[in-house]
C-alpha cells in the first residue's frame, strides 16, 4: 500500500482502502481542516448553499442571543486573550472594530465608497463597484 503526505499535517499516511486518493490522515484535527476547506470553497462557489449558512447561522444567534457573554462570563482566561489580540488587531489596522461601545457619536460621513463583495460569483461574475453612499435622515 502506498504511503501518501497529509495535506494537513505532512506526516505520512495510509490511505484508506476505499478511498485510495485520500489527502488527509485520520487525525481529528486533519479531517477538521479538511472539512473546513471544503466548507470555505462550497460557500464561495455556491450561493444557495452560503445563504442556506447564513439564514441558519442568524436563526442560531436568535435563539442563542446570550450565547457569547455567558462564555466569555465562564472562561475569563478566553475573554481576556481575546480582549488583548483584539487590541492587538485594532492598533494594526489604526481604529478599532464598529461596535456600539467604540461610537463617538459623530455624524457619518458622506462620500465615495468601494465595495467589494465577499461572496464573488454570486453577483453575475462582477466582484466590485464603485457606488456613492448619502447619509439619509
Ligand atoms: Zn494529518
Amino acid at each position: 500500500m502506498d504511503k501518501h503526505w497529509c495535506t494537513a499535517c505532512g506526516q505520512a499516511f495510509v490511505p484508506r482502502p476505499q478511498s485510495p486518493r485520500q489527502l488527509y490522515c485520520s487525525k481529528e484535527e486533519c479531517q477538521q481542516s479538511r472539512k473546513r476547506l471544503w466548507q470555505i470553497t462550497k460557500r464561495k462557489t455556491d450561493p444557495d448553499y452560503h445563504q442556506n449558512q447564513a439564514r441558519a447561522q442568524a436563526s442560531w444567534r436568535r435563539a442563542n442571543g446570550d450565547y457569547w457573554r455567558q462564555y466569555r462570563d465562564t472562561h475569563p482566561d478566553y475573554a481576556a486573550q481575546n480582549r488583548a489580540r483584539q487590541r492587538l488587531r485594532n492598533a494594526k489596522r489604526g481604529r478599532p472594530i464598529a461596535n456600539s461601545d467604540t461610537s463617538t457619536g459623530e455624524m457619518p460621513v458622506s462620500g465615495i465608497f468601494k465595495l467589494t463583495a465577499i461572496a464573488p460569483d454570486s453577483w453575475a461574475g462582477r466582484r466590485e463597484w464603485i457606488v456613492q453612499l448619502d447619509l439619509v435622515l
